[in-house]
């Protein structure tokens, strides 16, 4: 596809003169600037402890009595004498105020100076990196004046090859994102009922899992022109560029819209503001602003632009972000499980001569942890194979060899299962999800099981609470316990050896315990008594040891009871395992009509 650039610029052979032209001129613009931005305000010292209170400075340096700052808003700075300076130590250092100080002997003539001479610097730095950079690509590359221009990638209805069916497997978020392809295809419908109209959506997982197929595939669905951008490309030395970028690619959207704009790692804008001191930031944080300005602006512009993010870290985002009107849409883009992983091996297979021996169902077999980009680049890297010895067609053989191939790429950023460790993950949930089901009434309903792995986990059990509980029953924590129990319980139970995987359920566990018997007096032998870990009433040795009696006696308890249900209940324990390793993932739908069971929601609509 190709890559259009906003106004261009190209160059000749007289390139290093308009360059050094142009550069001149820039200095002589900054210098005026600079000129203006860094006009010195003077102010008493009671006015300076106002604005100190008021967190407004940012940074000062002190120079004798003098003290010269700046504030917050990274423009204005001030000088003021203050009669004494250990007074305003501890206030400064409360404010979280950067603070600098400079021996008087050297007066204060270097570090301002300096100051005034760092755009010098830079620009002549930069005038050397474009001069070089045009020579290079001649003269075709972006330069000083395509800086504020954004360096999205645009890409007309015509040019994307994309569509839903381009993106195997992702069911769940092919159907959240369909909404929004019904938007940008009848916007009027939308507006017509007064409807408000989806803005932003967050696509949320790990690097591969197809984050920006899907982004296009809307775009190819909904045939309208797609920008890209990776939220780094906003991140420059300069101050105000990246706002200035911002700015210009959603000109541009508008102009085009309904359209989509994509941007990639959004984390590298979006990350939460105030946090760290010093003007490293000042940049970000006016890239952002003007993100969410553009955003927020929408509502009265009458263009339909919907923007896409993609991050796999959604914690570190700033949290205007996420608010109503903005990326309030989240759509989780997993790991593909075992059918998924099929159907994206027959996409990336398509094309590519491979032997009929070759059983794709089974490549996506032994690939879990895979991602989309994985199993392309393993069918990529058979083919190459292929071709080196001069095979007609792909063999197993290929597959095997790339596959370990990948693998050693990926060994030391994911997990990888052998067999056994997948056989036993497989018993440990399904250990979890039985004690779920058996236990009902007091556990909250299972959602999913899955044995996909996600970053360090090996697999997760979810369940759903059915309503918003106030007050936990003592059965409903003992449950609770149990369930934690249940993993390690199973594996024990079917192999007859303990492995370390179970570390974090028997914290969850241990901190259940201590609750009941520290805090709601829910155990008989201490009563109702609160037990502080490091509170007021520090207890006796004895009160300790009984603490510890009582801890160890529910959950020797609750452990014996969970072998007892599992072992009672061993065949559907191994119905369930059995059919978590074939599928990977089991919806509660699935589980119960594997094990014959009725439904608790249907229970609950009756
Ligand atoms: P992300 O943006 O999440 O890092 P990409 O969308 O860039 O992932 O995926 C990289 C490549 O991996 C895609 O171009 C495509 O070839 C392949 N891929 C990933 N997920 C899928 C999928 N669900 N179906 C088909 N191909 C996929
Ligand atoms: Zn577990």
């Amino acid at each position: 596809m190709k890559k259009i650039k906003f106004n261009q610029f190209k160059g000749g052979p007289g390139n290093f003169f308009l360059v050094a032209l142009f550069v001149g001129l820039a200095l002589m613009a900054v210098l005026k600037l600079a000129d203006f931005s860094h006009k010195i305000e003077s102010i008493s010292y009671s006015m300076f402890l106002k604005r100190l209170e008021s967190n407004q400075v940012k940074a000062v340096i002190v120079t004798g009595n003098d003290v010269k700052g700046i504030y917050r808003d990274g423009k204005t700075r001030f000088e003021v004498t203050v009669p004494q300076i250990p007074k305003i130590w501890d206030l400064l250092k409360e404010h979280n105020v950067e603070t600098n100080v400079v021996s008087s002997g050297s007066g204060d003539f270097g570090i301002w100076q300096f100051i005034y001479l760092i755009p010098f610097f830079m620009l002549l730095g930069a005038a050397w990196y474009f001069f070089r950079q045009s020579r290079s690509n001649g003269g075709n590359s972006g330069n000083i004046f395509t800086m504020s221009k954004s360096k999205a990638k645009m890409f007309m209805p015509s040019q994307i090859k994309v569509n839903f069916n381009s993106v195997a497997g992702a069911t769940e978020a092919k159907e959240e994102l369909a909404d929004i392809v019904d938007f940008l295809k009848n916007p009027e419908k939308y507006k017509r009922l007064g409807a408000r109209l989806p803005r932003g959506v967050l696509l949320v997982g790990e690097p591969g899992n197809g984050k920006t197929l899907l982004a296009k595939a809307v775009a190819g669905e909904a045939n309208c022109p797609f920008f890209s951008v990776s939220g780094s490309d906003f991140i420059e030395v300069f101050v105000g560029v990246g706002a200035a970028r911002v700015r210009d690619l959603f000109v541009q959207a508008r102009r085009h819209s309904p359209s989509i704009v994509f941007i990639d790692e959004i984390d590298a804008v979006g990350k939460q503001r105030g946090n760290g001191l010093g003007g490293g930031n000042d940049e970000r944080e006016q890239t952002l602003n003007q993100l969410l300005t553009e955003m927020d602006g929408f509502e009265t512009a009458d263009a339909s632009v919907i923007v896409i993010g993609a991050t796999n870290r959604p914690d570190v985002l700033d949290k205007a972000l996420l608010r109503p009107g903005r990326f309030d849409r989240r759509v989780d883009v997993p790991y593909p499980d075992v059918t998924s992983r099929e159907e994206i091996l027959k996409v990336h297979a398509q094309g590519v001569k491979i032997d009929t021996a070759v059983d794709l169902k089974r490549v996506a077999r032994g690939t879990p942890g895979f991602t989309g980009a994985d199993l392309a680049n393993l069918i990529n890297e058979a083919a190459i194979i292929a071709s080196k010895t001069n095979e007609a067609h792909v063999s197993v053989h290929d597959f095997e060899e790339a596959r370990d191939k990948v693998l050693i790429g990926k060994e030391l950023k994911t997990i990888i299962l052998t067999e056994r460790e997948k056989r036993i993950t497989a018993f440990h949930e399904a250990g979890h999800a039985l004690v779920t089901l058996l236990l009902p009434g007091v556990t909250d309903p299972l959602h999913k099981v899955t044995i996909v792995p996600r970053g360090r986990a090996l697999g997760i059990t979810f369940s759903l609470p059915e309503r918003e509980k106030h007050s936990v029953s003592r059965d409903e924590m003992i449950a609770k316990i149990m369930i934690c129990l249940g993993g390690r319980a199973a594996e024990e139970l079917v192999f007859n050896e303990l492995a370390t995987g179970a570390y974090s359920d028997f914290s969850t566990a241990t901190d259940i315990v201590r609750r009941m018997v520290c805090k709601y007096g829910m155990s008989k032998k201490l009563g109702p008594l609160v037990y502080n870990e490091q509170g007021e009433n520090t207890f006796s040795e004895e009160t300790a040891r009984m603490i510890d009696d009582e801890m160890r006696a529910i959950m020797d308890e609750c452990n014996e009871q969970v072998i007892g249900l599992l072992s009672l209940h061993r065949d559907k324990l191994d119905t369930l395992a059995n059919a978590l390793f074939e599928k990977e993932t089991l919806h509660a739908g699935e589980i119960y009509t594997l094990l014959d069971i009725q439904s608790r929601e249907e229970h609950l609509f009756k």
